[in-house]
């Protein structure tokens, strides 16, 4: 799920204005070198919250971590560390994360352009999955905007329906993708992707048939992830 408005924050109390980084040394611009040079990176567990800050910091160029537990920043470096390796580097990451706890809440997290949203009532490692996975397609894909949820797409004024619609005529690929993956991962093309590349990052194998998919639908660094699927 993407906020599109800061004004749909207003349960994220603690919410700073994003501070705009300078020249960020971005990871995805040097993307052909990184990905040409790339050395898998080895997680490190902190002993506290600054070093596990510093951490993503250093590795992810993540410079705004509001966390208050040094369990949930280890989960997420571990986290993070598996996306880029399983990646092979070629991966974009927010330049902030922002964890909140609230049970009542109806969703696990939620991104802009370059901050991620954690509710840690959720697990931290499958939400952080899928919201990197959105913001990577929304940043790799042409057609990103035509693959949302049909009040998703009317709110950004889309009127394109046709891959969505694709999406939803396709009834055997639904039913398998509801089989492997999970009724909300047939909500959408966008949250098929998201929900594929949250399953492929937390080690399960998915068959050849929701790879092709994945490919159809644009999902993040396809041919990269093949190797994992079965
Ligand atoms: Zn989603």
């Amino acid at each position: 799920m993407k906020i599109s408005s800061l004004q749909n924050l207003f349960q994220y109390k603690s919410f700073n204005p994003i501070k705009r980084i300078v020249n960020p040394p971005a990871l995805f611009k040097t993307n052909k070198d990184t990905f040409e040079k790339f050395k898998p990176l080895m997680y490190k567990k902190a002993v506290s919250v600054d070093e596990g800050k510093e951490f993503a910091r250093k590795n992810f160029y993540i410079y705004d971590i509001s966390c208050k537990n040094v369990k949930d920043i280890n989960q997420m470096n571990s986290c993070l560390c598996n996306i880029y390796n399983m990646n092979k580097g070629k991966i974009f990451f927010p330049h902030s994360i922002k964890v909140y706890k609230n049970k009542g809440q109806r969703f696990a997290g939620s991104y802009t352009d370059n901050v991620v949203f954690l509710n840690s009532s959720y697990s931290i490692p499958l939400t952080l999955s899928h919201e990197i996975a959105h913001l990577n397609h929304e940043k790799m894909s042409p057609n990103y905007l035509k693959m949302g949820k049909k009040n998703e797409m009317t709110a950004s004024g889309i009127d394109d329906f046709s891959i969505f619609e694709k999406f939803m005529a396709d009834k055997p690929s639904l039913k398998l993708i509801k089989k492997e993956i999970s009724g909300y991962a047939c909500s959408s093309p966008a949250e098929f992707t998201a929900c594929t590349f949250e399953s492929i990052m937390s080690g399960k194998k998915l068959s050849p048939e929701i790879w092709r998919l994945y490919k159809e639908y644009e999902g993040p660094n396809a041919d990269i992830l093949k190797q994992y699927f079965k």
